[in-house]
């Protein structure tokens, strides 16, 4: 998950990363009000999850109480590489000497983590990147020792930063491991006039996976996410909202992976990803069919189970006891095979649910699933 700028300042901050004084609002009179608690000028940012802002307009400085009011009006509702601008950031304008562009990223395919740093931070970044390499610095880090201050040191002189910035780089890489982050970037980390270090813009990928292990993440996920895969991470599904028309639900990963593909294959387009797990009990089908079925955007439910260590009979009980539980509103296909997929089907028959129909193979179930949504 990436952070809005204003969330990755606070995490910052937090770490003892020095940053300016900012708040954030979606209303152009707060705008004003919070300019002038800033002491009148201030520098007004769109806060959208893009890069590029400034040199889309949507980093503004304001000259006064009532400009920061004019200027949060005009950034307020912009588009910025196909974001709607919701909310600003209004922060204490800050008098640069130089900008800087530090990064912590995690390189997969080496299996450790990578520094990136240069002393020509700012707007420009991927333009030096692409035209003058050398400028920017890549050193790798090895994630059981991380950026201790000597590494801090090694960084800042390979890229050309002043070495009080060294301390910032160690806050950062714990940002990055105290969070879980995947990425950490400041661009720019500028030096003032008055020669302070500060960070004036910031990125952060969180690692989705690590969610769970910390808890105050799941209030933020509720309140920006979409609010289908809200509701099935409260039932612990794992669920990912796509744009279509058919419903899926399957057990295991690439089983669901496959069956998208297949879906889409049909000429018809996957409404969700939800993978079920091994599993599957009745109780977790019936929460996965009412959280497939709640979607307004659902013409038909293709349910493609092969049955392993949980037997397709055990799967069909399940979809069964969810038919008693679940008011089915959709036609329903369901393909299943595997282990003892022909008692399986035999459950589902005996239940004779006007809506729900069987296919033995998983292509004719996902023809029939795209017949039925592009039908009506
Ligand atoms: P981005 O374009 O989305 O990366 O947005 P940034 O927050 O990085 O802002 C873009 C540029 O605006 C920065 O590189 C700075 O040059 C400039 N900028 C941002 N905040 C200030 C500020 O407080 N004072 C001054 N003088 N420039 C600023
Ligand atoms: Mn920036």
């Amino acid at each position: 998950m990436d952070l809005y700028e204003h969330q990755a300042r606070e995490l910052f901050a937090e770490h003892g990363i020095p940053v300016p004084r900012a708040e954030v609002t979606d209303s152009p009179k707060e705008a004003r009000g919070i300019a002038r608690r800033l002491g009148g000028r201030v520098v007004v940012k769109a806060q959208v999850k893009t890069g590029g802002r400034g040199k889309a307009g949507g980093v503004r400085l304001a000259a006064d109480p009532a400009a920061a009011e004019l200027t949060a009006r005009q950034i307020l509702g912009m588009t910025i590489k196909g974001h709607t601008v919701g909310t600003v950031m209004l922060a204490q304008p800050v008098d640069i000497e130089a900008e800087f562009y530090v990064s912590y990223v995690l390189d997969r395919a080496a299996g450790r983590f990578l520094a990136i740093a240069s002393a020509e931070g700012g707007t420009e970044i991927e333009e030096v990147a692409a035209t003058r390499p050398a400028a920017v610095a890549r050193i790798p880090v090895d994630p059981a020792e991380g950026v201790t201050p000597a590494k801090a040191g090694e960084i800042a002189a390979a890229a050309g930063l002043p070495a009080q910035t060294a301390d910032t780089l160690v806050r950062l890489w714990q940002v990055l491991v105290r969070e879980d982050a995947l990425l950490v970037e400041v661009n720019p980390l500028v030096r003032t006039r008055q020669g302070q270090i500060l960070a004036l813009d910031g990125k952060v990928t969180l690692d989705d996976n690590a969610a769970f292990r910390q808890s105050r993440r799941s209030a933020d996920a509720a309140e920006h996410g979409d609010p289908l895969e809200a509701a099935a991470a409260a039932k612990g599904l794992n669920y990912v909202k796509l744009e279509g028309e058919v419903g899926v639900i399957g057990n295991g990963a690439g089983l669901v992976m496959s069956t998208l593909d297949v879906v889409a294959g049909c000429g018809a387009r996957p409404a969700n990803f939800l993978d079920i797990g091994g599993g599957a009990s009745a109780e977790v089908m019936a929460d996965g069919l009412s959280v497939v079925l709640s979607d307004p955007a659902v013409k038909s439910v293709l349910v493609n189970v092969f049955g392993g260590i949980t037997a397709c009979d055990a799967v069909a009980e399940g979809i069964v006891r969810a038919l008693d539980t679940v008011r089915l509103t959709k036609p329903l296909v369901v393909r299943l095979d595997g282990n003892n997929a022909v008692r399986g089907r035999a459950i589902l028959d005996a239940r004779r649910h006007p809506l729900v129909q069987q296919a033995t193979t998983m292509d004719g179930a996902a023809r029939r699933a795209a017949e039925l949504a592009t039908a009506v």
